[in-house]
């Protein structure tokens, strides 16, 4: 005898299905101004609020909050505003992400320092004249390349689970490519980053070195090893250009990141062995 009331069953079964396997919803994420429920993309923007050095600013960002449960991957970049392969890549990146396929979640800043973006300035917010990456994890109402860091820390690096923090060669720098893994003498940690390194892909890694104890982490990718989660320095262009090569091995990476955590389909696709730099002068 067929049941009477097959849609309830049908509703029943599906609430039974999400209950029994938790993997299939991801939780709402909330980042600065964007709230992003599962399967959804927006962009939107992390409010700096205004201090005696300048006005509030807005740093543009989007959330892709994937379909399935999975890691929370933040990708900054801009943090130089004078860097520009890296920010173009992340909005070519926006643009292929697939909320409905994507495992976990992923945070795209487009440019950090703002300030320094619509100045053209290098290294340095002209409002204070400090580097972006030496002031993390930033104070909350201190000088506003600080307020800068104490946001993005805030709203981004302390929900994310791992973290790449995107720079190149500034305006005035001929930079090759290559990579920081960055050793904090926690072996679980060190382990995880050392993997998050390989797997971009670069040819060339710069091993070095930062001391937990000191507290004081300084560059934003030593924030989130500070808090426990793997992150790494990339450096790719340089000298204010935008080749298309540079943005292409950006993007590339950061595929070969989010199929190494599983967020996408596939596996990277590493090119070289890579080159281990211990020793710089
Ligand atoms: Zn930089």
């Amino acid at each position: 005898m067929m049941p009477k009331n097959i849609p309830l069953l049908i509703i029943l079964f599906l609430f039974v299905l999400l209950i029994a396997n938790p993997a299939l919803c991801q939780e709402m994420l909330t980042v600065g101004g964007v709230t992003c429920s599962s399967g959804e993309l927006k962009s939107g923007f992390i409010n700096v609020p205004a201090g005696s050095d300048g006005p509030e600013i807005r740093i543009p960002i989007t959330v892709v909050n994937g379909n399935k449960k999975g890691p929370v991957l933040a990708l900054t970049a801009g943090i130089h505003g004078y860097e520009y392969p890296p920010i173009l890549a992340l909005q070519r990146l926006k643009e292929q992400l697939d909320p409905i396929k994507i495992n976990g979640a992923v945070i795209l800043v487009h440019v950090v320092n703002i300030p320094s973006f619509l100045k053209r300035t290098i290294y340095y917010n002209p409002h204070d004249w400090k580097n972006q990456n030496r002031v993390f994890p930033g104070i909350i109402d201190g000088t506003m390349t600080e307020r800068i860091a104490f946001q993005i820390t805030d709203q981004v690096l302390k929900q994310c689970d791992y973290h790449l923090d995107l720079h190149c060669g500034d305006g005035n720098e001929d930079l090759m490519t290559y990579l920081y893994y960055t050793e904090t003498g926690n072996p679980e940690l060190d382990n995880k980053t050392m993997a998050l390194a390989i797997n971009f892909g670069f040819k060339t890694i710069i091993h070095v070195t930062a001391d937990p104890k000191v507290q004081k982490a300084s560059m934003c990718a030593n924030a989130s090893l500070f808090m426990g989660k793997p992150a790494i320095t990339v450096e790719c262009g340089k000298l204010g250009r935008t080749d298309e090569q540079d943005i292409v091995t950006i993007l590339h990476g950061c595929s070969n990141i989010l199929k190494y955590l599983k967020m996408i389909d596939g596996k990277p696709n590493l090119l070289f062995d890579p080159i281990w730099i211990k020793k710089t002068t």
